[in-house]
């Protein structure tokens, strides 16, 4: 019987010591944020090293270099690009430069990507970079799939045909200067 009581008052001490904590959170310094309602603003300036936030491409910037998707360890960065040939009439940028790739497909697949930072540490140009962007949470995977390329079909299949006139334009100066050749050697 003692036994009985003895558990009795523990129980209730043990749920006494309870709401004590319970109250004393309930009325003391509030150390948790009702996200997404509130949260801690993002600082200004720099971001660092260890943001795992959105990956964002400049394809004013980017030069098709593919150093970001060799280095990219879930293989979520697909590029493709076109060499530029001399006739193509945007062969200069507007800065007088000479460009070298179009970059007609730059997608990132964020489903994969486990934001490792590896892409954007040796981009020669800074094309790609973390944004401020951590909230980009989906009901449907195929919205975390970003496509960054700005060329059109229209842009892409004209780049193609022009690089393609060229070095048909070249195989058959080959072709005549093999063939002068062998006149030459046969006279
Ligand atoms: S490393 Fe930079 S420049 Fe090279 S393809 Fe990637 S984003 Fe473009
Ligand atoms: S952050 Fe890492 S996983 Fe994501 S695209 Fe860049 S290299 Fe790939």
């Amino acid at each position: 019987m003692g036994n009985y009581f003895s558990n009795i008052f523990a129980g209730i001490g043990t749920a006494l010591v309870g709401m004590k904590i319970t109250l004393k959170h309930l009325f003391g310094h509030k150390v948790t944020m009702q996200y997404p309602d509130k949260y801690n603003p993002i600082r200004d300036g720099g971001l660092p090293d260890f943001t795992r936030n959105r990956l964002f491409v400049d394809m004013d910037l980017c030069i098709g270099c593919m150093i970001c998707q060799r280095n990219c360890p879930v293989n979520c960065i697909e590029i493709e690009t076109i060499k530029v040939s001399k006739d193509d009439p945007e062969y200069l940028k507007p800065n007088g430069e000479k460009r070298a790739l179009w970059v007609n497909k730059f997608n990132i697949d964020f489903a994969k990507c486990m934001f490792c930072n590896l892409c954007t540490e040796e981009c020669p140009t800074n094309a790609i970079y973390m944004t401020k962007e951590f909230e980009y949470s989906t009901y449907d995977r195929k919205n975390l799939y970003y496509k960054f390329s700005v060329m059109t079909p229209e842009q892409i299949e004209s780049k193609k045909r022009i690089i393609e006139e060229e070095k048909a334009k070249k195989a058959a100066a080959a072709k005549a200067a093999e063939v002068k050749s062998t006149e030459t050697k046969n006279e």
